[in-house]
């Protein structure tokens, strides 16, 4: 299905949605490509030309009315997330209360965009800054949060005055469609927030090829955002990357090691650890290694796999095949590599579903060596090392390439402090493996991105200043 200025729209071409959990087909739903890619940019621009000059108060009051109307229909939102892309339904209803809250911040910020007054150099000079919406956005999200990551950019650009051509990911479409339905219902002008799913190549391509295009937000993988940067050269847009991670996890032997332990289980497990910011090294000062690691050996055992629609599931399925075949040849290397599985360790097979399950696996004796070190997993397997000085660690945790979220523990504030300096990464989380909230600049350094989703910084991304210098004389 897609959404071009304003309307509901099918074609010919269908695409299967899949059940990680299951392997089987959900529902199939219409596809468009380049024509009906090019068809939405030209919607999007000329609706551009009125939604940009309207008032925050206008612009709030739809956000708030979409608001409303995910509120209301919050479970099946849920329960869409579960069923396409797997995880459990506590954590699918988490994530709709986190992708209402991007339609809510940005509804208030919509009224709070300001300008500035410049002092002149001259007594006959007035110079002034606008702050104006950039344009016609296109917007690429992932599978991982299909819902979230879509508000995280479609709420800020809308708020800012700009319009916007989606583009989800093809796995996940279904949550999009029910975003959309809201964007309709709450009437949202024609063209403002159009829709299209399918070949993500040829959409992607006609999105950074066309000048009307002013900017490409995008959340994926690295080796994609790389891609789109250098298509979006020849007509130079402004761009917002956020890309892969490979967050280090560090524990000092002054940590509390329960609420270090309990804090792998949120930061590598939940959404089976297909998060961009999920923990991909755990660093544990040798002297507690051995507490620490038959610790969350202990607890990571007793977490219970399987179809995210049931009761009592804290790890879901993987999104697909490839995905699970990833984990398994990651740990396949680290053991020949000589790590010691301590838990899990194998595809997860369940006699009701034929899903694409992993057992949440923990590490021993990781080292330098594994392919885990250096690539991102995705996936739920954590990991251990052992280091012996805090320069060490430092040292070890920063990563040639990616630079979005590291974590520590630590009760000595000091050193607290010295880690959040050192850790050369966009989120640093002390004591908290969950730092990501709706107010707070989300976003990497080096590879893993530019510019900021979240808070009054997320809305920067999608305004441009106008410098004006009048002369009074
Ligand atoms: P992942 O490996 O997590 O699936 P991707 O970067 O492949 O990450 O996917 C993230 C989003 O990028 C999805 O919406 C996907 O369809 C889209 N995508 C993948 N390849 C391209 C491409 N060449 N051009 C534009 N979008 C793409």
């Amino acid at each position: 299905m897609l959404y071009i200025n304003g309307e509901w729209r099918e074609t010919e071409n269908k695409l299967d949605v899949i059940n990680p959990a299951t392997g089987k087909v959900i529902r199939n739903v219409a596809t468009g490509g380049k024509v009906e890619t090019k068809e939405a940019i030209e919607s999007a621009r000329e609706a551009f030309r009125s939604w940009g000059k309207t008032t925050g108060n206008v612009r709030s009051n739809y956000l708030s009315k979409t608001v409303q109307l995910m509120k209301e229909k919050s479970e099946e939102l849920a329960e869409t997330i579960t069923l396409e892309n797997g995880k459990p339904l506590p954590d699918a209803t988490r994530e709709v209360a986190g992708a209402i809250a991007f339609l809510e911040w940005y509804a208030e910020e919509a009224k709070r965009i300001y300008g500035d007054t410049i002092p002149a150099s001259d007594p006959d000079k007035h110079l002034m800054v606008l702050r104006e919406p950039v344009g016609v956005c296109a917007a690429i999200t992932p599978w991982n949060f299909p819902l979230s990551m879509i508000t995280r950019k479609i709420a800020p650009a809308l708020a800012a005055g700009c319009t916007v051509v989606l583009k989800p990911a093809d796995v996940t479409p279904l949550s999009a469609i029910k975003v959309f339905e809201c964007f309709h219902e709450a009437g949202l002008p024609a063209g403002v927030a159009n829709l299209v799913i399918g070949p993500a190549e040829e959409i992607g391509n006609e999105m950074t090829s066309n000048p009307d295009v002013r900017k490409i937000t995008f959340t994926g993988s690295t080796r994609v955002g790389k891609q789109l940067i250098r298509d979006s050269a020849d007509t130079v847009k402004k761009i917002s990357m956020e890309l892969g991670g490979h967050a280090p996890y560090i524990v000092f032997e002054d940590a509390d090691i329960e609420a270090a332990v309990d804090g792998v289980l949120t930061s590598k497990f939940v959404n089976a650890g297909q998060t961009c910011i999920s923990t991909n090294r755990i660093y544990v000062e040798e002297t507690v290694a051995e507490e620490f690691s038959a610790k969350l050996a202990e607890k990571v055992s007793r977490l219970v796999v399987g179809n995210g629609l049931k009761n009592g599931v804290n790890v879901g399925p993987l999104i697909n095949k490839a995905a699970l075949e990833k984990v398994e040849n990651h740990v396949e290397n680290a053991v020949k590599q000589g790590g010691k599985l301590i838990s899990g360790g194998n595809v997860f097979t369940h006699k009701n579903d034929s899903g694409y399950f992993f057992e949440p696996t923990v590490i021993q004796y990781a080292n330098d060596q594994m392919q885990i070190t250096t690539e991102e997993t995705f996936g739920p397997v954590a990991p251990i090392y052992t280091f012996k000085t805090e320069a060490e660690v430092v040292e070890r945790a920063n990563h040639a390439e990616y630079g979005l979220a590291a974590y520590c523990y630590t009760k000595d504030l000091s050193r607290g402090l010295r880690m959040m300096r050192a850790l050369e990464y966009g989120i640093v989380g002390i004591n908290d493996p969950a730092p990501a909230v709706v107010q707070a600049p989300f976003g990497g350094v080096k590879e893993s991105g530019m510019g900021k989703e979240g808070g009054k910084y997320g809305l920067e991304d999608y305004l441009e200043e106008k410098y004006v210098s009048i002369n009074m004389k």
